[in-house]
């Protein structure tokens, strides 16, 4: 990660460090809460069916301005309108996508569905989204120093790097909270104000990048298939407010927002249920052949059978669906003789997933019954990189967003996005990402993790690859997080765990149901956060190199002491 040694850091939800016997209890007892409520994993290195280890988790609550978290969550039904206007517009996803399946055969294949699908008409209209949309706060972000960003646009190189690299201030902190008030009601526009306050030229004329931890955010993805932390993101506010309390900072809860992921999310697939309307059909869930994160699908399914016994869950591998599966005289798909009404995919994100021909049949079949798919294949595809990128550009949220003040809401969540397709445009973006790879994340279209290439290994990636190989990846602005300062506590590490420096990110999960003319159900459905060390480049939890975490809400980054 590109961090250095002036990175902001944000105050922190308690002093640190604690003393080392009341460390070591504390970690000792949250371990064992972290089991006992579920916040667990299975192993990969000793696995075993019948046992759990407590996923890795940071011990207290790390920081995160309250303004963006509520800029954020306002933000998200607007987002998951704009996905849904997406998945249904044929002509934006068969565009976007058609120079990146001439070379990705994991995408080609999924169009392949969508083609098809098309082609014969769907079966079944309506749709379950069950997004995620991940940011992480950008402490160097331009829209807080438009003057920086304009003379970045304007001015001589030599210049511009200049103001880069100068050092940071901290004039930003007192600007900003007036930016995300006015985003988060999505009027007003105070850039002369903030330019006032930031983006300082001195006088010879170099501009001054201003960094603060207080800070605003940017998408670093939509997820549209597999939203995992449903369960998990709760789970993690469960074990630092009790970690809290045990410290004496039950004062503090408050400042932690609820979280309702795990009920939200089950009960969009509860009213998709309803809307299929047969009492005696089941959810479906499509699972890996392994499920290490395997309290992030039970408690989905537990969850489901308490509050709603009367509606089965079932769990089906898409090796499994091959086998089994059919559908019915009305397309209904059948699992032997059991209807099914909703699939859920847990799997099918990523090419291991279809091993043979087989699984890839499953998916098609899945897609042409009458079940109602979380997600149907246009929403799958408008969860790709490509489709993020192609959002970005000047211009395209107007095809998707009629009101003026939620696209310049939208639009201001975006960082730079650029295609690498074989082209004008792409070609100069190639140029840059030589140029200036530091700046940049390469990403192809994959979901799950490990796959993009950061900083200076993007140079050797891109030159291995052919001009059409490129258009199968996309070229990101690399976002700058604050830091935070805390204990990351991982199955088998040492302890007490030392303080480390570390990221977050934010997902906000949003629910919508419609078809291509309405939308039934539209709403946003708590959140997770997961935190890294600020060294690594990628923070999957089941990676290992990720912790659960929750936010703790904090209204300033004065130095007047902690919250
Ligand atoms: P995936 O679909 O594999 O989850 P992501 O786009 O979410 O792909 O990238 C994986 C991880 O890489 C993110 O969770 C984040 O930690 C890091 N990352 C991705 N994009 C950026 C970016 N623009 N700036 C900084 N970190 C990023
Ligand atoms: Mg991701």
């Amino acid at each position: 990660m590109s961090n250095d040694e002036n990175t902001p850091v944000l105050r922190g939800c308690i002093k640190l460090p604690l003393a080392n016997d009341e460390l070591l209890e504390v970690t000792s007892k949250a371990k064992d809460y972290a089991i006992m409520h579920g916040a667990a994993m299975r192993s990969k290195t000793a696995f075993s069916p019948d046992s759990l280890n407590f996923a890795p988790f940071v011990l207290v609550p790390s920081s995160f301005p309250r303004k963006e978290f509520e800029k954020a969550i306002a933000l998200q039904p607007i987002i998951n309108r704009l996905m849904h206007n997406v998945a249904h517009d044929e002509e934006f996803i068969t565009t976007t996508l058609a120079e990146t399946i001439k070379v990705d055969e994991f995408t080609a294949n999924l169009f392949n569905i969508y083609r098809k699908v098309l082609a014969h008409g769907f079966t079944q209209r309506i749709s379950l989204g069950m997004l995620r949309s991940d940011l992480m706060l950008e402490s160097c972000c331009p829209e807080l120093s438009p003057m920086l960003h304009h003379v970045e646009n304007n001015m001589a190189a030599s210049t511009v790097t200049a103001a880069a690299n100068a050092p940071a201030t901290s004039t930003v902190a007192a600007a900003t909270s007036t930016v995300a008030a006015a985003t988060a009601g999505g009027g007003g526009d105070d850039d002369d104000d903030v330019a006032e306050a930031n983006g300082k030229v001195d006088n010879v004329g170099i501009v001054r990048a201003t960094k603060s931890a207080y800070c605003c955010w940017k998408q670093v993805e939509i997820n549209t298939i597999a939203s995992g932390f449903g369960h998990l993101g709760p789970a993690s506010k469960t074990i630092q407010s009790f970690v809290l309390r045990e410290l004496g900072h039950a004062e503090k809860l408050k400042h932690m927002p609820k979280n309702d992921a795990l009920a939200g999310l089950c009960d969009g697939m509860v009213k998709a249920w309803d809307i299929y309307g047969k009492p005696e059909s089941v959810i479906l869930f499509i699972i890996e052949d392994i499920s290490y994160n395997i309290c992030d699908q039970r408690f989905h399914e537990f969850y489901i059978r308490e509050t709603y016994p009367h509606i089965k869950v079932l769990r089906r591998t898409l090796t499994e669906v091959h086998r089994e599966g059919k559908l019915g005289q009305r397309k209904e798909l059948l699992l032997g003789t059991t209807e099914v009404a909703v699939i859920y995919f847990r799997a099918g994100y990523e090419p291991a997933h279809y091993p043979t021909q087989g699984e890839w049949d499953a998916r098609y079949l899945m897609e042409t019954s009458l079940a109602i798919k979380c997600p149907s294949i246009h929403y799958h595809l408008a969860g790709t990189k490509k489709v993020q990128q192609a959002l970005a550009q000047p211009a395209v949220l107007e095809r998707f967003i009629n009101d003026p003040e939620e696209i310049k809401a939208v639009g201001k969540i975006f960082t730079g996005l650029y295609s690498l397709d074989d082209n004008d445009a792409g070609n100069a973006n190639y140029e840059m990402a030589l140029r200036t790879p530091e700046k940049f994340v390469l990403k192809p279209q994959r979901e799950g993790g490990g796959n993009n290439v950061y900083g200076v290994d993007i140079p050797d990636a891109l030159k291995r690859m052919t001009r059409v190989e490129r258009s199968a990846w996309i070229l990101m602005d690399l976002i700058h997080p604050p830091l935070s300062q805390g204990y990351m506590v991982r199955p088998g590490s040492e302890m007490p765990p030392q303080i480390v420096d570390m990221v977050s990110e934010l997902g906000i999960f949003g629910v919508v149901i419609g078809d291509a003319d309405n939308i039934v159900h539209n709403y946003q459905a708590g959140h997770m956060l997961r935190t890294k060390l600020s060294t690594a480049n990628e923070g999957g939890v089941a990676a290992g190199l990720g912790a659960l975490d929750s936010p703790y809400l904090i209204d300033s980054d004065g130095e007047e002491g902690y919250y």
